[in-house]
């Protein structure tokens, strides 16, 4: 696998590199041919047509954002156009209400609710079709994931499952509770990366692929290192 670190080019989706599945997600948009790099100074979001925030823990996320005041960063480049992705932890720093808390980025308007199916243990996986996204069933994993209650008018729900909606987007964001960097299903990168106007590899299913495994990250992690 080869890897290309591309920074600063017009068409390229940063992953935000502060904690959390970072290897992760850029594991996935190596696999789909799309142009990645890591972010956490200023400089490295110019010309980023997307922003992947990976999962984590919301708290420690958010805290760091003004450690190294990038939240006015990111409200800036989303102001000229850059998207951004949300998966879990991400989901909620972008959420205008979060039950009980002070909203972070509130760049979409959902209200969402933290550790909506209980703790670490009461994690999950299972699948759905998400039919703006892909005909094929896409694997979810559920990691002391949120809920989200409710969206906007501009909110356009992708999944819903039971008593909560799992995936939805507005213009300029998406977001989903679960975790499509931990499963090897790339439907939901490509489909972040077209909402950039990328054109990721045709080639490659949206569906599990077959050499990949859980720990495929780790080859990027070796080499990025
Ligand atoms: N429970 C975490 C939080 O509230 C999110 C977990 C995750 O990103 N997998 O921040």
């Amino acid at each position: 696998m080869s890897v290309h670190l591309v920074k600063h080019t017009p068409g390229v989706i940063g992953v935000l590199d502060l904690q959390g599945g970072v290897h992760e997600h850029l594991e996935h948009l190596e696999r789909l041919g799309i142009p990645y790099a890591r972010v956490k100074q200023p400089a490295d979001f110019a010309d980023l047509a997307g922003l992947i925030i990976p999962g984590g823990e919301s708290t420690c996320l958010a805290r760091l954002l003004d450690i190294f005041e990038l939240k006015e960063v990111i409200l800036q480049h989303y102001g000229r156009g850059m998207k951004i992705w949300g998966t879990c932890a991400g989901a909620i720093l972008l959420a205008n209400r979060v039950v009980g808390e002070k909203p972070c980025l509130g760049l979409i308007d959902i209200e969402i609710v933290r550790n909506g199916f209980g703790s670490q243990l009461d994690s999950f996986k299972s699948e759905a079709i998400i039919e703006s996204v892909s005909a094929d069933p896409i694997p979810l994993t559920f990691i002391r994931a949120p809920k989200i209650l409710r969206v906007g008018r501009d909110v356009h729900v992708l999944l819903s499952i039971d008593d909560y909606i799992a995936a939805a987007e507005n213009e300029g964001i998406l977001v989903t509770v679960f975790h499509p960097e931990l499963t090897g299903c790339l439907a939901l990168h490509r489909y972040f990366a077209s909402k950039c106007g990328l054109n990721p590899a045709a080639e490659n299913p949206s569906s599990v692929h077959q050499d990949w495994e859980n720990v495929s990250w780790m080859k990027l992690a070796r080499i990025a290192s």
